[in-house]
């Protein structure tokens, strides 16, 4: 089975390059993609650059391009469930485009006609990546990431989000990729660690810890990898 795993930013995917054996590279459609080994599995590695549309044209060149039967992507996210604090890991069990807004029809915030609103992650990958903190010792939230193209640095706009959607994290990548994933009928898996607090001070704590939050991101996604056949 070809795993794709990817990340927004070089940040989020380099300390992956690091540990994978690169066999080849691939420029398309104004990003590369890394072919790499890693223990058992064949992967296609890949950062979309920052958004929703970037990401959704990263995942469908790595389903249909490198015809990749399973997605995991890891990176930062802010925080909404105030338990949450820098470092901290997050799964999502479904995602939602918190900035999709055609409430005017009387359609409920995040739902498009014909395509809905929340896409559930894989659940068997989710079970897999619970096993995976325990063997780090970390803790890890399950619950629902919202996606939106605007990075939130306001609490009263984070708190919207998290009443309006039940998240307990955001980030600006997630539900695109899920639902291009979705579409597909391929498994998916989102899995972020704590880079700011989507509150006043984000845009500085997003400088100080994006680093040493995608690194965490990564360890535990390495550690998936031990558990997946
Ligand atoms: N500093 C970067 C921009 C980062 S955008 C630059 O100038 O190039 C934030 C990235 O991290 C996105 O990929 C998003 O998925 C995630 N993220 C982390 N914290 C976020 C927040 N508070 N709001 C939205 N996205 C956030």
């Amino acid at each position: 089975m070809k795993l794709a795993i990817m990340g927004a930013m070089r940040e989020e995917i380099e300390p992956l390059l690091k540990v994978f054996n690169v066999v080849a590279e691939h420029d398309i459609a104004k990003n590369k993609y890394y072919e790499a080994k890693y223990k058992n599995h064949d992967i296609v590695l890949a950062y979309s650059k920052i958004g929703k549309v970037n990401a959704a044209l990263t995942a469908t060149i790595l389903l249909e391009k490198f015809g990749c039967q399973t997605l995991l992507f890891s990176g930062v996210a802010g925080a909404v469930d105030r338990t949450l604090k820098i470092g901290d890991l997050v799964i999502a069990d479904k995602v939602v485009q918190h900035d999709v807004d055609i409430t005017a029809f009387g359609h409920p915030h995040g739902f498009i006609p014909e395509s809905g609103d929340f896409y559930s992650a894989d659940f068997e990958l989710n079970e897999i990546a619970k096993k995976a903190a325990l063997t780090i010792n970390k803790k890890l939230l399950v619950g629902t990431i919202a996606t939106g193209d605007q990075f939130v640095a306001n609490e009263e706009k984070n708190s919207w989000i998290g009443k309006t959607y039940g998240a307990v994290a955001l980030e600006m990548e997630g539900a695109s990729v899920g639902y291009v994933c979705y579409c597909y009928g391929v498994p998916f898996f989102i899995l972020r660690a704590i880079s700011d607090g989507a509150d006043m001070d984000a845009g500085f704590n997003f400088d100080a810890f994006l680093e040493s939050s995608a690194k965490e991101s990564a360890t535990l996604l390495i550690s998936m990898l031990d558990l997946i056949k």
